[in-house]
Parts: C-alpha cells; sequence; structure tokens
C-alpha cells in the first residue's frame, strides 16, 4: 500500500471536499489507511486510478471460486506472521471424484463431502469443494461426471484436465459457476489460457521450479487471464514448507507480482499427504487437494484451520445472556461463565451431559476467559449481579442459588451480597460439573 504522500502526488489537489474530506491530503491520508475509497473523488483521472490502483493492490490476489452462498475466497493476504495482524481467508479442502468412477462410489463420495460438517465453538466447519479428475481422458465422459457432480453437490468445483478441450466440453455440459481449471502447464499453457480466458474461469498454473512459475505466471497474464492460483509442484513435506514460506515471502515483503497469488497444494498420492495438508495450512496454502478424506483426518485439520484463521486479537464469543439447557425451570439453579467461546461450549456441554436442568448466565467479558476477564476487573461481583438483573435470571429461577466457577472462589462473599442469592462454588474443571449438580 503506498504512503499518505504518494497517493496525494496522484490527486487532483482541488480541495473541494467532494470525497467527504476536508482537503485532498486528509483524503489521501484516509486511503493509506484504507478508511476510504479512491472512487469517492470525482475527479481523480484515469491515469492516476491506474497507477494508485495497481500499487494500491494486495499483494496476494484475491481469487474466488464459485458462486453464491458456498464461493471460497482465497488469496487477499498481507501478512507473513499471523501475529502482526491476522490472516484473511482460510485454506480450503477439496477432495476428488474420478470421472472413471463408478455410480456406486460417486454416490458414496458425494455423501461422505456432505457428511464432512461439524460444529465448533458455535462455527460451522465443513469440507470446501470438489474436483472432478479426467482420469478417463476422454472429453465427454469428463463432462458427464462434471454435469452431474455440479448437479448434485453445491460445492465449488475444481476441473483437473491436463485437456482444454475437456474443459471446454465440461463448461458447454454443465452450467457451472467460476470452476477452477487445474492446471495449466508448459505442455498446455496456451489452450488452458485461451480456454479460461474465453470462460473466465480461475486457472492453477503448476511448475516446481519458481523462477520458471513465475515466468508461466507472466505468459498467462499476457494472455489475459487475472485470476491466477500457484501449484508449487511440490512433493514432500519439506518442499510444502519451504516453497510455500519463499513464495509468501515474496509477494508479501517484496511485493514480487508474480508470484502474488494463492498456492494451491496437490497432495494425492504423495507419501505422508496428511503431513503435507496441515504444514500447507499452517504454511500458507490456499486449497488443499485430497483424493479422499474421512472424519478422523478431516476434525483435526478442520480444527487446525479454525485455530489459524482465527483473528488473534478478537477472541471468538458467544452472546451475553441467560442460556437455558435440559429444559430448566423455577427450581433449576443458575450457574455463570464468561462469553468466549471455547469456555461457554465447554460449560454447556458439561452441563447437558449432566441431563441436569439449569440456567446458564454468560456474562460479556469481551470474549476473555474466566481468570483473565477477573484478573483484569472485567468479571466481578457487580457485573455477574448486572447480568442476573438484566436477564431477569432471578425471576425465571427462584431456587436462589447460584453456582459460580471454582477459580472465582475469592469472589462467592461479594457475590452473596450484592444478588442475595446463595452462592456455591463450583468444580476449578467445569468436567466436574455434572456431578455437583446431582448432588444438589
Ligand atoms: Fe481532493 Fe478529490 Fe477530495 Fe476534492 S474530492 S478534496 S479533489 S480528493
Amino acid at each position: 500500500m503506498p504512503t499518505a504522500i504518494e497517493i496525494f502526488k496522484h490527486l487532483p489537489k482541488k480541495n473541494c471536499g467532494k470525497c467527504n474530506f476536508p482537503t485532498c491530503l486528509a483524503f489521501a491520508m484516509q486511503l493509506a489507511s484504507s478508511k476510504a475509497k479512491l472512487a469517492d473523488c470525482p475527479y481523480v483521472t484515469e491515469e492516476a486510478k491506474a497507477k494508485l490502483e495497481a500499487s494500491s493492490a494486495p499483494p496476494i490476489r484475491l481469487i474466488t471460486i464459485g458462486a453464491g452462498e458456498t464461493k471460497v475466497e482465497i488469496g487477499d493476504e498481507t501478512e507473513l506472521y499471523r501475529h502482526d495482524k491476522k490472516f484473511f481467508h482460510a485454506t480450503r479442502y477439496a477432495m476428488t471424484i474420478s470421472d472413471q468412477a463408478s455410480e456406486k462410489e460417486v454416490a458414496a463420495k458425494l455423501r461422505r463431502a456432505s457428511d464432512l460438517r461439524f460444529e465448533r465453538v458455535g462455527q460451522v466447519i465443513a469440507l470446501d469443494m470438489l474436483a472432478v479428475r479426467n482420469d478417463s481422458r476422454d472429453p465427454t465422459r469428463f463432462a458427464e461426471m462434471v454435469k452431474r457432480v455440479s448437479r448434485e453437490s453445491a460445492l465449488p468445483l475444481i476441473l483437473m484436465s491436463q485437456d482444454p478441450a475437456a474443459v471446454r466440453a465440461a463448461a458447454s455440459a454443465a452450467n457451472l459457476s467460476r470452476p477452477l481449471i487445474y492446471a495449466a502447464t508448459l505442455d498446455n499453457l496456451e489452450g488452458m489460457a485461451a480456454a479460461a480466458k474465453e470462460l473466465k474461469y480461475p486457472l492453477a498454473v503448476r511448475h516446481s521450479d519458481l523462477n520458471e512459475l513465475a515466468d508461466l505466471v507472466e505468459k498467462v497474464k499476457a494472455a489475459g487471464v487475472e485470476d491466477i492460483v500457484l501449484d508449487l509442484g511440490v512433493e514432500d513435506l519439506q518442499q510444502t514448507l519451504e516453497r510455500n514460506t519463499i513464495v509468501r515471502k515474496n509477494a508479501v515483503r517484496k511485493t514480487f507480482r508474480g508470484l502474488g497469488y494463492p498456492i494451491l497444494t496437490n497432495v494425492i498420492g504423495k507419501e505422508r499427504g496428511m503431513a503435507m495438508a496441515l504444514m500447507s495450512t499452517m504454511k500458507y496454502g490456499g486449497i488443499v487437494l485430497m483424493e479422499d478424506l474421512d472424519p478422523a483426518h478431516a476434525v483435526p485439520l478442520f480444527v487446525l484451520r479454525q485455530n489459524i484463521y482465527t483473528d488473534p486479537q478478537v477472541p471468538i464469543q458467544v452472546k451475553a445472556g441467560l442460556y437455558p439447557i435440559n429444559n430448566p425451570d423455577k427450581d433449576s439453579p443458575i450457574l455463570f461463565t464468561v462469553n468466549f467461546s471455547l469456555t461457554y461450549f465447554t460449560v454447556a456441554g458439561d452441563i447437558e451431559k449432566s441431563r441436569m436442568p439449569a440456567w446458564l448466565l454468560v456474562v460479556d467479558t469481551e470474549g476473555l476467559s474466566v481468570l483473565t476477564a477477573f484478573s483484569a476487573g472485567k468479571l466481578t461481583s457487580e457485573s455477574v449481579a448486572e447480568a442476573l438483573r438484566s436477564t431477569e435470571a432471578m425471576v425465571k429461577s427462584e431456587k436462589g442459588l447460584l453456582i459460580i466457577p471454582g477459580m472465582l472462589s475469592r469472589m462467592s462473599g461479594k457475590l452473596q451480597e450484592a444478588t442475595g442469592l446463595k452462592v456455591v462454588v463450583g468444580p476449578k474443571e467445569s468436567s466436574g460439573i455434572p456431578k455437583l449438580l446431582k448432588s444438589l
């Protein structure tokens, strides 16, 4: 991103205020911090626009595959390390279906793909894409399989073929929404680039030598294709780590546009493919292409991704409020916890497991965990009493009993005074909650 002064040089300097800022310099400063859009100035020339847009383009291009609710976006990253800001677009996972697969195999894979869907800390984590592989080398057969998969699944597609004719056949057989073509290589570059340009589909470009890859990218761009994904031709874990890091470093630190695109890692048929998938998730992968994925491998992979792509400055939170668990009534006790998602779902899960009815009061601690919030003064007897009042918890529960987290035992006296409730100090670990609830 250019500095405010660099941007200012290209502005009309009329100081007319039509951009909603009093001067061109003020507008330049807002542009530099991405708080305004260049289009807000009606007088900026086409030449200045082209220059500013080129220099302010993200170091890694944003690529969209598919459309509507299931579309996936990859790229548009600005950081080498997550803690410097955050990573924006999570790694996407794709499972392949061969165009030589039997009826039964295709049905089983489609079922498996739609079943790979889990909920964790209130977020749904799932498989993102399907790839149809042109093993038959027959364009008609490939097109038929693409048609079937696109009819039976809403997931965005990857068209895996070396043959531009097969890609064109698939595009005319089915109404596809921006599938990714995989892949252009030295041997088919011209035909693939022509097909991608004509169909307006993104195109993956593959080469294991990064200099050669950058050359191929230039050729594809010269042919009129802007939406590009890079396959670095990695064969093992070490190459995944090394090449992915080199590409990311060159893109975000040196703004080297030749490699400023998201990375696709193909782990099909590779020894330690799952380890490569994990590595690619940790190290800058945009898409990981796998032959298959079972739940035992999917869950840790999806959870790893969720952890890496969570904004480190914004803890995952649930809405503060009073949550009924196991159909509580006026005789059920109230427990309280914080609105840090991981804590909430752990406590709520343990109450559910007990099968004992209870009210769970979630206090807003800005997503901090129990002890952190307590130490930071964001979880006090007053804030708990206020949460009890605002949620009318004591109207819904007349038992007069409040169970507090075991780590907050020192809060019990004050809380009893502030609320008039009998305070019971709960277990330090929420796994002890079922036993406590059953003993009341
Ligand atoms: Fe300057 Fe354009 Fe804003 Fe007018 S609208 S103040 S010319 S940047």
